[in-house]
């Protein structure tokens, strides 16, 4: 399956990405993971993209295309992806359009998470990461088992820089002007499917099995 989440950051796009792609048995690709694990090496991708980052400004999109286009043709995207925080401006849209084009391929289906914008910002200031495998948790709606510890791995927890009241507020910003047109996009192309992210963890998962229901 070939699946884009689309959503404001907050949405709970990660959070559903790895359940997505436990059950579908598809790789998850996080343009935003892209760049921190390029900032943590302090690659020159990684300096570049963290000037934007910082900001809540999105990267340029030249940046942000060819990784993704490199990371489609490697071996394990052969029978499905899923995008998560790509694309999101129209432009990377129809830039993956021709690079799907080119290898032969198409998109299944777009998940589009709803949630309201007053709800945003406290998801994303409360959000907590684990340093060595990456899962999300939150200080309030997702507790880990023992505070600052990830339940996964054991790793060490942290806030992102990025999500602080400012920044996050400029992102969601960011989201309203460059990424939601994506939402007409794909609904022109009858691809979107809406899911409301403000329910439950569990029932938002289940909402989206639900709309995936038909796609094999
Ligand atoms: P995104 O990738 O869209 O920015 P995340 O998946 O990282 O969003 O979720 C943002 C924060 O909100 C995280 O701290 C996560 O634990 C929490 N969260 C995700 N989904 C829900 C939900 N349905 N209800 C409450 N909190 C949620
Ligand atoms: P969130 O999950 O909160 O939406 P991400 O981890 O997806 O955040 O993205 C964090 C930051 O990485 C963005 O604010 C932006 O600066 C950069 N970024 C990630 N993906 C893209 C993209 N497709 N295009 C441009 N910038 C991106
Ligand atoms: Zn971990």
């Amino acid at each position: 399956m070939r699946l884009i989440l689309l959503g404001p950051p907050g949405a709970g796009k990660g959070t559903q990405a790895v359940k997505i792609t436990q059950k579908y048995d598809v790789p998850h690709i996080s343009t935003g993971d892209i760049f921190r694990k390029n900032i943590k090496e302090g690659t020159q991708l990684g300096k570049k993209a963290k000037e934007y980052m910082d900001k809540g400004l999105l990267v340029p999109d030249e940046l942000v295309v060819a990784i993704v286009e490199d990371r489609l043709k490697e071996a394990d995207c052969k029978d499905g992806f899923l995008l998560d925080g790509f694309p999101r401006t129209v432009n990377q849209a129809e830039c993956l359009d021709k690079v799907l084009d080119n290898m032969n391929t198409s998109l299944d289906r777009v998940i589009n998470i709803k949630v309201d914008k007053g709800i945003l910002v406290g998801r994303a200031v409360g959000r907590r990461i684990c340093r060595d495998c990456g899962a999300a948790y939150h200080v309030e709606f997702n507790k880990s088992k023992v505070e600052g510890v990830c339940d996964v791995c054991g790793g060490e927890l942290y806030q992102r820089n990025d999500d602080n009241e400012e920044t996050v507020s400029k992102r969601i910003e960011v989201y309203l002007n460059e990424t939601s047109p994506l939402i007409d996009y794909y609904f022109t192309k009858n691809l979107l499917a809406d899911i409301d992210g403000e329910k439950h963890i569990d029932t938002v998962f289940e909402d989206i099995v639900l709309a995936l229901g038909s796609e094999n």
